[in-house]
């Protein structure tokens, strides 16, 4: 699943090739991904972007309409000057894809993993979805405000400061495991992230999110700029835009069962928790001791 430094990639790459373009046509090949009926897509049609940007793992595309459709009476176009943003959920399994000269033909619906084909004179980009877990999300809104998701979203965990996550945090009973992926609390983060910063902080996924002593509040701080920042050079490094889907590199924990620790050698492990696993290193999180299997421990008690 894309997440912050994906995203992040993604929104640079249409800031600096989308940017300053009009919006030719938009074809939707997936009527399901589209979770906004007013305006409707078309409503981008002739649309100037003016610019992208990443709401938690939201991804923005910003435009502003050019008052060409207006009167055309079938719903093309919009006003002149006014504010139209497309957003997208990328959910598991979807993408932006980038192309210099994108295919003039319109994706055939329900076929193939193209959901929608954005024009832009000439280049453009599509949104993907691989596999059969439809879960992609489009919006068409006049704010992404508007997207529930968004209106949802905690402080971005990128600007974060030490106080405000110490803040954050406070009083929490959960797991930080829990915490750091909770989108309303910290937006941005989330399964594979929260493996890398807990174990570049060094501390159990298990600990409890409101009672770190203040040491280890320092280490998670660190660690979220840290590996969320080197994620974000590396994805646009890699011009994630024109990549099939995310494609990780650098990963210590994550995904990585049974692998040596990059940090100390032992034995990277995984837990279940919840409706997910989890990886971490015993030795550099836990004090050496795996972690029990809560769902496991459940059924068995
Ligand atoms: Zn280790």
């Amino acid at each position: 699943m894309p997440e912050l430094p994906e995203v992040a990639a993604l929104a640079h790459h249409l800031r600096e090739y989308a940017v300053g373009r009009r919006v030719t046509r938009v074809d939707v090949a997936s009527l399901t991904v589209l979770k906004t009926v007013d305006p409707p897509p078309s409503a981008l049609q002739g649309a100037m972007v003016t610019g992208a940007g990443r709401y938690g793992k939201f991804l923005a595309l910003h435009c502003v309409g050019s008052g060409a459709g207006v009167g055309s009476g079938a719903g093309v176009g919009s006003g002149a000057g006014e504010e139209l943003h497309l957003v997208t959920h990328l959910a598991r399994a979807g993408w932006l894809r980038w192309s210099d000269s994108l295919s003039t033909v319109p994706p055939k619906p329900g076929k193939g993993p193209i959901a929608l084909r954005v024009h832009l004179g000439g280049p453009g980009f599509d949104l993907t979805e691989a596999g059969t877990q439809k879960r992609l999300a489009v919006y068409v809104v006049a704010d992404p405000a508007q997207v529930p998701g968004i209106a949802r979203l905690g402080p971005d965990a990128l600007v974060l400061s030490r106080d405000e996550l110490a803040e954050l945090l406070h009083g929490r009973t959960d797991r930080l495991k829990t915490a750091l992926t909770d989108q309303a609390l910290i937006a941005g983060v989330g399964n594979a992230y929260s493996d890398e910063v807990l174990h570049a902080a060094r501390l159990s996924p298990y600990a409890t999110a409101g009672r770190l002593p203040d040491d280890a509040l320092d280490r998670l701080h660190a660690a979220l700029q840290r590996v969320l920042t080197a994620a974000v050079n590396r994805s646009v490094g890699q011009d994630a835009a024109r990549l099939k889907g995310e494609k990780r590199a650098g990963l210590a924990v994550h995904a990585r069962t049974g692998l040596p620790c990059p940090v100390c050698g032992d034995t990277v492990r995984e837990v279940s928790f919840a409706d997910r696993s989890m990886q971490y290193c015993p030795a550099c999180q836990t004090g050496g001791k795996p972690l029990a299997d809560r769902r496991m421990s459940r059924l068995l008690r």
